[in-house]
């Protein structure tokens, strides 16, 4: 059975449960803190960011919710999403491994990120409230909650980092087409944005900026809810339906991983491949080796400290345990915008620092030619932020080239790049630079980090 192309599931099939890894981890990771006084934050320190139901997720410890029907039913319009076994690429390689690739491009946003976009406009919809803010980086984001709140018929106000709104002009056309307004930040609509542009007129912005600008527009409203596309419990909990279905999808070719790389950026649809697998690992089920891919010019896992941070840039959210390279570290502007984020989710933070997963960042050049040979054997164009994982796919199916072993290799292809094609076409002139890792910036804002007593 193994020389399928498409391992496809039935609608009927699709999981109707989210998998929260919380409590089957060995240790229970540490608590947000309030940012003034430090104290474990607690259900009504979230109140005026998210509703309710979201919040209790967030500290969730029953390791499945359901999923509301509403949202299934959303959900089918482009779920169970497609495994596919990459022949041509395996042939083009010469490689012994069996690459599988578990493709998220197919949802209306062309993403992963619908998959948390839709319960959370659902659940806020649920508790009242009508309008969100947010912030978005290469605009996936952005263009999934403005397609979920079009569902649910609410209005969303979009900050988009500025590098990406002047390097992708189709995504803003996209978020309005679905009718939401977006700005470009640092705007001059918030005192944060105000704040940067003061300092640096030309900023490029960073998701810290953006994730600043769209918190203070929402905090003080009580009729308004801000919403993250990655990086908290809930986020990564959603995204857990990617995984679960590729568990079920490989079953059906009778595979299981010895090697499972995805992109990070802030870690949701790493999380939501790999946690599901992990679950199986801890079970001694299985015993893949799990390892995040990050861009060398933001290395949060491989180069961050592990530290209490702010998740935005002007220090408004509550304090998180994560690796972090600084919470007004500004990446450079890398094409693979969703992964310029300073920090990592808490959840895959920890989980490690518990040694249960690996990371390894790489330079965006040699993710740029992982894409290329990709579109060009597989047919699909992918987003600069999973060309990480392909190179992290190539690298692995060599290696098993050399060592003449089968090694099963999963990844996600966690968006495509149809929006993402001017980076393609520098890349393609020879223009693309790569950044190395800038030390001493990181450590320049790591002077910043907010202190706290252990
Ligand atoms: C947002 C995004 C990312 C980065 O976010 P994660 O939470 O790390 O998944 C990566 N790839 C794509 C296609 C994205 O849209």
């Amino acid at each position: 059975m193994t020389d399928r192309t498409k391992i496809l599931l039935d609608e009927s099939e699709m999981p109707t449960s989210w998998y929260n890894i919380v409590p089957d981890l060995p240790e229970p990771p540490p608590p947000a803190l309030h940012p003034g006084t430090h104290d474990p934050a607690g259900p009504e320190d979230f109140l005026p960011l998210f509703p309710m139901d979201l919040i209790l997720q967030e500290v969730s410890t029953d390791p499945y919710i359901e999923i509301p029907e509403e949202v299934q039913e959303v959900y089918k319009l482009w779920r169970p999403s497609p495994l596919f076994r990459a022949h041509r690429l395996e042939k083009a390689l010469d490689t012994p491994a069996h690459i599988y690739y578990k493709y998220e491009g197919v949802s209306p946003a062309g993403s992963h990120k619908p998959n948390t976009a839709v319960p959370q406009a659902y659940y806020n919809k649920k508790a009242g409230i009508n309008k969100l803010t947010t912030e978005t980086g290469a605009g996936q984001w952005g263009t999934a909650l403005a397609f979920a709140c079009s569902l649910f018929d609410m209005e969303l106000d979009v900050w988009q980092v500025r590098a990406s709104y002047d390097q992708k002009p189709y995504r803003k056309a996209m978020i309005e087409m679905f009718g939401a307004t977006i700005h470009p930040s640092p705007s001059e609509l918030t005192e944060a944005g105000r704040a940067i542009l003061a300092a640096d007129p030309d900023s490029p912005g960073s998701l810290g900026i953006a994730i600043s600008e769209a918190v203070e527009m929402a905090a003080p409203n009580p009729d308004v809810r801000y919403a993250l596309g990655s990086v908290l419990n809930h986020v990564l909990m959603h995204q857990t339906i990617i995984g679960e279905e590729a568990l079920l999808q490989l079953a059906k070719v009778e595979e299981t991983p010895d090697v499972i790389v995805g992109c990070t950026g802030g870690g949701s649809n790493f999380g939501g491949l790999t946690f599901p697998f992990l679950r199986e690992k801890m079970a001694g089920k299985m015993n893949p080796t799990i390892r995040a891919v990050e861009p060398e010019a933001c290395p949060s896992l491989t180069k961050g400290v592990y530290a209490y941070d702010f998740g935005d840039t002007a220090g408004m959210t509550p304090l998180m345990k994560m690796h972090t390279l600084g919470h007004d570290f500004v990446p450079d502007p890398i094409h693979a915008g969703g992964l310029r984020y300073h920090g990592m989710a808490p959840l895959l933070s920890h989980i490690y620092e518990l040694g249960l997963i690996e990371a390894i960042s790489i330079p965006q050049s040699e993710c740029f030619e992982a894409g290329v040979n990709f579109a060009r054997t597989e047919g699909i164009i992918p987003a600069p932020e999973p060309t990480h994982a392909l190179a992290a796919t190539v690298r692995e199916a060599l290696k098993a080239k050399e060592s003449g072993e089968e090694t099963v290799i999963l990844t996600a292809l966690c968006g495509h790049g149809h929006l993402d094609m001017a980076a393609y076409a520098q890349y393609l002139a020879g223009e693309i630079v790569d950044f190395e890792y800038p030390e001493d910036k990181v450590n320049d804002a790591l002077t910043r980090l907010p202190q706290v007593a252990s």
